[in-house]
């Protein structure tokens, strides 16, 4: 978002700015990897340049699902990339948790639960429909869980579900905030509301000034193809609709809840909140696009997966929308481009930047300091990029 003369009273021309690192991109990926970079490299000048406010884009929208991902993830995974690449993904997702509960959460008095989730079956025919010999779920920590064992509430409408625990749920606006705090005590300079539109040999240009920096990190996921043509190739922005609920207290559903074909997701936020998301299914071309809308067609089919699956009654709080960064395998790219500066980039995190972003970061800060020669994500593909 640009802001024009008129609307922003400039008594004097923004001044040009010097830094060692430019990340640009104050989402939980951007600051993130200034965690990451300001504990590796504690004497440089990182600073973080956000076109809106941090935690404007996807991460201050998402349902708070700090989780390895469902079983269907990994099923598909172990389906393009074999057993053993799945596996290793797993391993860097459960790193992830780690580190981020480690680094972040266990460091605050931020509010967040340890959990499991749970990835739906409705009926036992979807289940054996599912189920193929190349993958076994236990081999992921997935363990079934058969109806009986299900919350009552969901025992009259679903079969059976696979477990996995440790999860997260989290307030990801809080846990922004968190790592804003931890960042900026370090002394990682954050400038909002200022676009990057280029980078040039001479730094990155914004609307009102040019930022001087060594090294420059586009953590801009569903926003890279507005940022550059180059991108539009392999990042698709793609909206994901959410609602909040209120609801009767007793619907006692404690975990953080999948139900793949349906692209549904939905966790309880307190004893009468209950926040739902997905059904990009039933507008999947209406919902490409990186700017926020809300749409009736999705958000209709939300409220009928609450009548119908989980036999809510409920009042609505609150609805809104948030672009994420698909690319085609469904796992971000991560490296380094080519670029007047030396640059590189993270993002496409197709649905799965909360769960894998920290690791992801950590990943990135250690390429750009030249602590490893290739990012974890390479042996899925490979940035290539000319800008
Ligand atoms: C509704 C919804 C629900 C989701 N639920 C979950 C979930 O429960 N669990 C999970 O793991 N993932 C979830 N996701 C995905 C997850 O939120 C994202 O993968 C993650 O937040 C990506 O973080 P990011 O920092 O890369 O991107 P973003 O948070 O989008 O950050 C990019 C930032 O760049 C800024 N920007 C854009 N252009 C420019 C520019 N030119 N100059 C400067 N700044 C710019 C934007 O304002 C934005 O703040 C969900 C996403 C949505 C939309």
């Amino acid at each position: 978002m640009t802001t024009s003369h008129w609307l922003k009273q400039h008594s004097v021309s923004t001044p040009d700015a010097v830094t060692d690192i430019l990340i640009i991109g104050g989402g939980y990926i951007g600051l993130s990897t200034a965690y990451w970079l300001s504990e590796m490299k504690p004497d440089l000048k990182i600073t973080v340049l956000e076109g809106k406010y941090c935690g404007a884009g996807a991460s201050g929208r998402n349902a708070g699902f700090l989780t390895k991902g469902s079983v269907s993830f990994y099923k598909s995974l172990t389906k393009s990339w074999g057993t053993e690449r799945a596996q290793k993904l797993y391993d860097f997702a459960v790193e992830s948790l780690k580190l981020a509960h480690q680094h972040i959460l266990s460091s605050s008095d931020i509010t967040f639960d340890s959990s499991s989730s749970m990835t739906l079956f409705q009926t036992a025919d979807q289940l054996s429909e599912w189920s193929t010999s190349d993958f076994d779920p236990e081999n992921f920590n997935f363990f079934w869980k058969n109806q009986s064992q299900l919350p009552e509430a969901l025992q009259r409408k679903f079969h059976g579900a696979f477990e996995n625990s440790p999860e997260y749920k989290i307030n990801p606006v809080q846990l922004l905030a968190r790592i804003r705090e931890l960042i900026e005590s370090r002394g990682v300079g954050i400038i909002e509301s200022s676009m990057a539109f280029e980078i040039t040999s001479s730094g990155v240009n914004t609307e009102s000034q040019t930022i001087k920096a060594c090294q420059v990190i586009l953590a801009l996921n569903g926003y890279l193809p507005q940022f550059h043509s180059q991108f539009k190739a392999v990042i698709t922005p793609r909206r994901a609709q959410m609602l909040a609920v209120e609801i009767e207290a007793g619907f006692d559903c404690p975990s953080l809840y999948y139900d793949p074909p349906e692209r549904v997701y939905w966790r309880k936020a307190d004893e009468k909140t209950l926040l739902i998301g997905g059904k990009r299914l039933l507008d999947e071309e209406g919902e490409v696009g990186d700017f926020e809308k809300i749409s009736p067609v999705i958000q209709k089919g939300l409220e009928q997966y609450l009548k119908d699956q989980l036999g809510l009654k409920y009042k609505v709080i609150k609805r809104w929308s948030g672009t994420m960064g698909f690319t085609e395998h469904e796992l971000p790219l991560v490296g380094k481009i080519n670029a007047p500066l030396d640059t590189f980039m993270i993002g496409g995190f197709s649905g799965h930047g909360m769960g894998l972003g920290f690791h992801s970061a950590k990943d990135l800060a250690q390429l750009v300091t030249g602590n490893s020669k290739e990012s974890f994500f390479n042996q899925f593909k490979k940035v290539d990029f000319n800008l």
